[in-house]
């Protein structure tokens, strides 16, 4: 058996082309998407990430503004700009692309954001509207996942899911959102015994780990659907996922690569919610 391989760039590029319809209607209506990013500070990989963010949102025809800031910005600045951008009519989400340099108060900075703008879903009453299940911005790895899984022609409710990781920005959400899919699921974490033994008996198995090819076929059930979030440095420069993935090839039903599975979802989830919060502000439904 050779698995059936997810392929996020092309499901990727397929919600861009939706979202993009979208924007163009709403273009018709005189709404325009704005989506603004923060940085701060000169971390390389962060000044990717944003990079990436602001062609994502020229290539989809919403209004973008990149606000960067110098690694001394005071916290004190910073909130400003989110107040300011919270009041700005042209922006519908807000995006502060973390890690922050250490003299700024994470949560603060998260707790700041308007939660109608919220589009990263990480503010506490995202994070609470996600726990009980009222429309939301969802996070946007987590909410790459489940479609990922659905676009892949998997059905999720009464499936037994086992979600490795149980950090706030991955395993946590991913697990709340198999739950409301109506999949029975396990969370697993550094301390759990007996990890093999749960994961393989997996229907749908999500490694969030951090830790490259930790998870190998002894881990999955056959037929499983694979789905790996983690994105590793290895020592020779390439990028590996949690699962191994040449290893589970054979054994899983359906399976994410690395790079190229999860990793392209993230951005698009992110336009996704921008388009979705500009509606709300607007009251198109
Ligand atoms: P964290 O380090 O915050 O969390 C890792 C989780 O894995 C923790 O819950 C930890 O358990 C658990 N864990 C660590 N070691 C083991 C082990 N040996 N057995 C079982 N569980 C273990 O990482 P993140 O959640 O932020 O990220 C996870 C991965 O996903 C990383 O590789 C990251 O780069 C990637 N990522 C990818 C994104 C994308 O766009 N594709 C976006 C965000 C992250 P405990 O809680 O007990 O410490």
């Amino acid at each position: 058996m050779t698995a059936q391989i997810i392929n996020g760039k092309a499901i990727s590029d397929m919600i861009r082309e939706e979202v993009k319809a979208e924007t163009d209607k709403l273009r018709q209506q005189g709404v325009v998407p704005g989506l603004a990013v923060v940085l701060v500070g000169e971390d390389p990989a962060s000044k990717v990430y944003v990079g990436s963010k602001e062609k994502a949102c020229i290539q989809l025809g919403f209004y973008s503004e990149v606000h960067r800031l110098s690694a001394d910005t005071s916290e004190e600045d910073l909130l400003a700009l989110i107040h300011k951008l919270n009041e700005q009519s042209t922006i519908n989400g807000i995006l502060v692309q973390l890690p922050l340099p250490k003299h700024i108060n994470e949560k603060a900075v998260i707790d700041a954001i308007s939660v109608d703008k919220d589009v990263d879903g990480f503010h506490p009453e995202s994070v609470g509207n996600l726990v009980i299940g009222d429309d939301s911005l969802l996070p946007c790895t987590p909410a790459g996942v489940i479609e990922l899984i659905k676009r892949a022609g998997t059905d999720i409710a009464g499936k037994h899911a086992v979600v490795i990781g149980r950090s706030n920005i991955v395993g946590k959400p991913v697990a709340m959102l198999l739950l409301r899919e109506n999949a029975t699921v396990t969370i697993c974490h550094s301390r759990t015994a007996n990890l093999k033994e749960i994961a393989s008996q997996a229907d749908i198995l999500v490694a969030a780990i951090g830790r490259a090819k930790a998870i190998d076929r002894s881990y999955v059930k056959p037929g499983a659907v694979v789905i790996d979030v983690g994105i590793n440095r290895l020592p020779d420069g390439k990028l590996a996922g949690d699962v191994d993935y040449e290893d589970c090839l054979e054994v899983s039903g359906a399976i994410t690569p690395v790079p190229g599975g999860v990793g392209p979802m993230t951005i698009t989830m992110l336009m996704s919610n921008t388009l979705k919060a500009a509606k709300k502000a607007h009251g198109i439904g």
